[in-house]
């Protein structure tokens, strides 16, 4: 298959002085013409097994709150997912949430080959190219990354209204989650409902290994299914953002060890 004409990288410019970049893995549902629906029922591709749900819309408007950077992708996970690394055995779905994906089941190696190439990679230029931009003007990013979760999994329900991923970097995570709890009614978690150690996924490779400051939030998706929520979590999100950014400590490279593993033998100078 191809994908030509496709442009993998949504990105929106701002200001680099400020030293934030959001991020955005699965801030889309949609797909090259050439793949279709990978053989799926169209309305596969409203639900949380495509994109997150909102999640494109809170970073769009972090970005134009805060006058920051972003970079999104632009294909649906089921695609090839850009959160995780290239030897990650997810990284083409061939099942997802109980269902079979006809276009992933089977495929041989050179089709992956030509989705990391033609989509994933791509997508990772892009956020290294990014942070290569602050880091040249003398500016060492924090990472901010947004997702969003489904709030029923398997019947149970999930009771958080945002939770924060990470690895072994506390410096954006532990104030904001500080900043959380100063929220009246807010539900809140770290850690759940995944663990935030995954090897090579989007954090890891650009944040851990270069040692940049970082975290990802997860919202949940009931809550930013509409214009009217996204509003709200902006508006709630871009104050604490602007508090986190504005210590010194997230704008220095400094490395942490990983849960994943060992780091120092792969670590980018
Ligand atoms: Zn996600």
């Amino acid at each position: 298959m191809t994908g030509n004409g496709f442009d993998p990288v949504e990105y929106v410019d701002g200001s680099y002085a400020k030293g934030l970049l959001l991020i955005c893995d699965h801030a889309a549902n949609t797909l090259p013409q050439a793949y279709g629906s990978l053989g799926l029922p169209q309305s596969e591709f409203s639900r949380h097994i495509a994109y997150d749900i909102g999640a494109r819309a809170v970073t769009l408007g972090l970005a134009e709150k805060l006058g920051v950077p972003a970079v999104l992708s632009t294909f649906s996970r089921l695609l090839i997912d850009p959160n995780r690394g290239e030897d990650d055995p997810t990284l083409v779905m061939r099942l997802s949430d109980g269902t079979v994906i006809p276009g992933n089941h089977p495929i041989t190696d050179a089709e992956i080959e030509h989705r990391l190439a033609r989509f994933h990679r791509p997508y990772h230029q892009a956020i290294d190219a990014a942070i290569e931009k602050f880091l040249d003007a003398g500016i060492t990013p924090a990472v901010f990354s947004v997702h969003s979760f489904t709030g029923n999994w398997r019947g149970r329900p999930r009771p958080w209204h945002a939770t924060l991923l990470w690895d072994y970097d506390p410096r954006f995570t532990k104030p904001l989650l500080e900043e959380f709890s100063r929220v009246e009614g807010m539900v809140f978690a770290d850690n759940e409902p995944y663990d935030g150690a995954l090897r090579n996924d989007t954090m890891f490779r650009h944040c851990s290994m270069r040692g940049l400051a970082h975290t990802l939030i997860e919202l949940r998706q009931d809550l930013i299914g509409d214009e009217a929520g996204v509003k709200h979590w902006v508006e709630t999100l871009a104050p604490m953002l602007e508090r986190v950014n504005a210590l010194a400590e997230v704008h220095e490279v400094r490395h942490f060890e990983s849960r994943t593993g060992p780091l120092k033998h792969l670590l980018k100078d």
